[in-house]
């Protein structure tokens, strides 16, 4: 028999190919073999209950996904450049989650590939240069995407931010100057962009910004920031771009799309990561007339994006969802998990704030002493869930905020089990 390498062999055979650039979770990485719905499996045989990968969304390894994909891939995989029914049968089904007025679909491979795309559509459509991002946002990988992405170029390893890059502050309740949630701090929020762009004379030609903002530590823009925010970058001849690569698809269980949450219509949206539940796949949605300027351009195509395999598998997805009413379960799911957390942060006050909705939801801790965030004891969570065979993240500007944002067929006794584990870990911990 085979011996089973250790993990940090395995590590060691990754680096020795590999850029050590691509990062591993966790103090011990887990070395994993398979998955199916919300759990994961280890080369040990050991159990992992998944609270935290958003891509595997209706489940990893959901058996209807899996035949829609072995069944395309036995039948045809090709281009764009030949007909066939996959293609716009999906997009007719995509965009019937839509408003009427977001009724054109471009395919592509990657969430980033989807917000590069986006940018272009919408310098093409207005003309103009600048553009304005979130402070915290994360949007791709390609040199477009680390331009709009503060996440990446406002690290102290980041290349700073360019000069056709304004950023508006964080609309975040909790951390922020303004935390009157009833819609006063989101007009607060927003009325200090709208001057910041004056005060700058700005020429803004898109706005790009998460519904929730998740590397910035799952942090819900304040209620009403959008619906102040989208009209005034309208009329200074922009465009409105929401990217729900992370909250999109029903995982915020009260609504389909983040934007919903916020009472707007973008003008052009970004999807990926759940899309395809985990087949490389993005997609962005515009309008016909952001389109039809785009038209007016060079040729537009990819080689791999809305080929009949992703489309089939994508479908599938979008089937399995209504199938499985697991949006309903996100929403039922999220509102027992929240009210777990909060309930403990009853007892503990360094769970500083419980906030996000459905499946995506972060937890923010911090020293109750200072009431500033504390990173090593979110490492500590972190960790000793892992030792308990459970995942979960950390993330924000001070990586202190646990997110949780498992695959939607999370059950109410998955989430008791992550908040009991969290419970016991503190219970230790101050032992
Ligand atoms: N937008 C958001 C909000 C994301 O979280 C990510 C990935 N973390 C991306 C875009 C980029 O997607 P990808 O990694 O598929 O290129």
């Amino acid at each position: 028999t085979k011996e089973v390498p250790a993990s940090d062999e395995a590590l060691a055979y990754r680096n020795e190919h590999l850029s050590s650039i691509l990062s591993v979770s966790y103090k011990k990485p887990i070395y994993m073999e398979r998955a199916a719905f919300q759990y994961m499996y280890d080369r040990y045989g050991n159990t992992y209950l998944d609270a935290y990968n958003n891509i595997p969304h209706v489940g990893h390894m959901h058996p209807k996904v899996v035949e829609a994909g072995q069944r395309q891939m036995a039948q045809l995989n090709t281009n764009t450049r030949y007909l066939y029914d996959e293609l716009p049968k999906y997009a007719e089904k995509l965009l019937s989650y839509f408003p009427k007025k977001l009724n054109k679909v471009f395919f592509v491979n990657s969430g980033s590939a989807a917000s590069d795309l986006a940018m272009r559509l919408a310098t093409t459509h207005t003309q103009k240069e600048q553009l304005l991002v979130m402070e915290h946002g994360y949007h791709g990988n390609t040199q477009k995407g680390i331009d709009i992405s503060h996440y990446k170029f406002g690290n102290s390893k980041g290349q700073g931010q360019r000069p056709h890059i304004l950023k508006a502050t964080i609309p975040d309740t909790y951390n922020g100057p303004y935390q009157n949630n009833d819609g006063t701090a989101g007009k607060q929020y927003a009325e200090d962009v709208i001057r910041m762009l004056q005060d700058q004379n700005a020429d803004i030609a898109a706005f790009i910004t998460e519904p929730v903002v998740g590397c910035g530590g799952q942090v819900p823009l304040a209620k009403d920031y959008l619906k102040t925010l989208y009209p005034y970058i309208r009329s200074q001849g922009g465009v409105c771009i929401s990217d729900e690569v992370q909250t999109g698809f029903g995982r915020l269980g009260e609504v389909f799309w983040g934007y919903e949450a916020q009472e707007v219509t973008p003008d052009i949206v970004i999807l990926g990561k759940p899309i395809a539940n985990g087949h490389p796949m993005g997609a962005v949605v515009t309008t016909t007339e952001i389109a039809a300027s785009f038209e007016q351009g060079v040729e537009f195509f990819s080689s791999f994006g809305g080929n009949p395999v992703s489309c089939a598998i994508a479908e599938s997805v979008l089937e399995v969802m209504e199938e499985e009413q697991l949006q309903e379960n996100a929403r039922l799911t999220g509102l027992h998990y929240t009210q777990q957390l909060k309930e403990l942060q009853q007892t503990y006050a360094c769970i500083g704030d419980v906030r996000g909705s459905g499946l995506f939801l972060g937890a923010e801790i911090i020293d109750p002493s200072t009431g500033k965030a504390d990173t090593e004891m979110a490492s500590y969570i972190k960790n000793y869930l892992r030792e308990k065979y459970i995942l979960i993240s950390t993330d924000g500007p001070y990586d202190n905020v646990i997110k949780s944002k498992p695959p939607l067929c999370f059950s109410k006794r998955d989430a008791e089990q992550t908040v009991e584990t969290i419970a016991e870990a503190l219970q230790k911990y101050y032992e």
